[in-house]
């Protein structure tokens, strides 16, 4: 399986880390945005609601005190009809805050109404109205019904007492919650376009204002904010109401009347403009972190090339282009120096040694001579290259007796006198070698055959003239040919050059004789 690298490392790493934390920082502030926006909804609408509330408190106080002036004052008109009426149409229209005016007689028969279109005077009050406010005998604010007219209404009334303290009955005023007055400026005409609404629920939880006309009159149930504010407290909730809609709610209770106001505001439309402004922020955001994106991917080809190319240049280790695409790599930080350092060293120490193993592996240890195998790959390098050359085949005469006189060991102190005559007779650019046992050849590269029977002739005298270290006398037997003068292949110009040794021993040894093409061996005596 191909191992993952190491800039794909790095840039999964960042590009994690990156975007960790800037959707960490986008989901915090969007969080944090967004809870804020929400308490501050549900502190705006809990503020609404109880400014709401203690106005209308406010005015059912001074609609109440404005009845008790009048009913005041009718114990003294009591048996003026004309004037009991004018006093009802004075209340109705000095104030808008009253759309019907009745004085009832303890009896229950009306005996003035106010505006008289009701046609009212002279009936029996038979109301809703009628029957909390004839039982209350107190100053009295009903809960709302639907009264003689079809109106869906509320009635304040104040009882009216004679000098002696006998009831006498009471005045009436009607308040229509469906109607124009200042009660339904008050709460029925609450209308926010930022989606924030308004209604007003009585003690029984029925919706007496609310901005769908329709709903009026619906008793609700089993919504916490309506639960608490008829309970009379006031506060504030995150709720979904009757319809299943997510609200932020705020509440407060009418005390006079035991009602609540509820203002809330639907909790997405809160939180539209903050999906706005998360999205502009995302526009803001994302081109940069793009920008800082491509700059890791920069940086990290930085970091990353002088160890890819130090981890790529070990396919080649064994090859000498290891080195040299090493020694290429640009590394410009602490480790891929290190590093680079530390292979070079490796792969010079590395190439020394095979070096040496390869030295070993083409000398013969006994006379420091290249042998057989380094033989065969200088000539198939010289053929390889054309590479003319002439070849002297050598072998030690009656060998065997050496050996067989002075021992082994001595015999081997012979095959090193050679190869020191050897080395003496030839150039640096001559290849010696030993083929095995004590038979040896030169190669004598750019050589005619002419100087390398010189060679070969005083290679000879200086073995037959000079002392053997043991002193036992050496002589030698040599064959030259020179290619590719001799043999189509460098192969056969080595069984010609053994020929003519060979012909030198049949010719009584201790002598060179040089082979060439198809000529007769050409015998030369020292
Ligand atoms: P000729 O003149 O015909 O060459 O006679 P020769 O005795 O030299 O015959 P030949 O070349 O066949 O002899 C090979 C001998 O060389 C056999 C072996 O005893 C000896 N020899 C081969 N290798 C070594 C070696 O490494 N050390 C020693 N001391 N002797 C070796
Ligand atoms: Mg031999
Ligand atoms: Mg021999």
């Amino acid at each position: 399986m191909p191992r993952i690298d190491l800039r794909r490392l790095i840039l999964l790493l960042s590009l994690s880390a990156v975007t960790l934390t800037a959707g960490n920082l986008f989901f915090a502030s969007y969080q944090t945005q967004r809870n804020f926006l929400m308490a501050q909804t549900l502190e705006a609408n809990r503020i609404y609601a109880l400014k709401l509330a203690n106005t209308t408190n406010n005015f059912l106080k001074s609609a109440q005190q404005q009845l008790a002036f009048s009913a005041g004052l009718l114990p003294a008109i009591w048996n003026q009809p004309q004037q009991l009426w004018q006093e009802t149409h004075r209340l109705r229209r000095e104030t808008n805050s009253f759309n019907s005016l009745i004085i009832v007689r303890s009896d229950g028969k009306i005996i003035a109404s106010s505006p008289l279109s009701m046609n009212l005077t002279g009936a029996v009050a038979a109301s809703e109205g009628y029957r909390q406010a004839s039982s209350a005998r107190q100053p009295y604010i009903s809960s709302p019904y639907v009264g003689a007219k079809n109106h869906l209404m509320i009635q304040i009334s104040h009882p009216i007492f004679d000098a002696g303290g006998n009831y006498l009955g009471y005045l009436g005023a009607g308040i229509y919650l469906n109607e124009q007055n200042i009660l339904h400026s008050l709460l029925g005409e609450q209308y926010y376009r930022d989606g924030t609404y308004l209604y007003v629920v009585d003690t029984q939880g029925r919706l007496i204002y609310h901005q769908d006309p329709a709903r009026v009159g619906e008793t609700i149930r089993g919504n916490p904010a309506i639960d608490a504010v008829i309970a009379g407290q006031s506060g504030s909730l995150r709720l979904h109401n009757s319809r299943g809609v997510d609200m932020l709610t705020g509440y407060a209770p009418v005390p006079r009347i035991g009602w609540g106001v509820i203002s809330q505001r639907p909790t997405a439309i809160t939180l539209e403009g903050l999906q706005r402004l998360m999205l502009e922020v995302a526009g803001y955001a994302v081109p940069l972190l793009l920008l800082l994106l491509l700059g890791i991917w920069w940086v990290s080809t930085l970091i990353t090339k002088p160890l890819w190319q130090l981890a790529n240049s070990t396919q080649y280790w064994g090859s000498s282009s290891a080195a040299q695409s090493v020694s290429k790599v640009r590394a410009w930080y602490y480790e891929a120096a290190q590093l680079k350092n530390a292979m070079q060293k490796a792969l010079l120490s590395l190439h020394q040694q095979l070096g040496r193993l390869n030295q070993e592996s083409v000398t013969d240890p006994l006379t420091g001579l290249t042998n057989r195998r380094g033989l065969q790959l200088i000539l198939d390098d010289w053929e390889s290259r054309q590479q003319p050359f002439s070849l002297i085949a050598l072998d030690i005469d009656h060998f065997k007796q050496v050996n067989d006189s002075y021992g082994h060991n001595a015999g081997d102190l012979v095959l090193q006198h050679l190869a020191q005559q050897m080395r003496r007779h030839s150039r640096e650019s001559d290849v010696l070698c030993r083929q095995g046992g004590e038979e040896f050849l030169m190669l004598l590269p750019d050589t005619p055959p002419n100087q390398a029977i010189q060679v070969a002739e005083r290679l000879r005298a200086a073995m037959a003239y000079t002392e053997s270290p043991n002193g036992i006398p050496v002589t030698v037997s040599l064959g030259v040919v020179s290619w590719p003068q001799v043999g189509q292949t460098v192969a056969q110009a080595l069984r010609e050059a053994d020929q003519a040794l060979y012909q030198a021993k049949a010719g009584g040894r201790n002598r060179v004789v040089y082979t060439d093409q198809g000529m007769p061996p050409d015998d030369t005596n020292g």
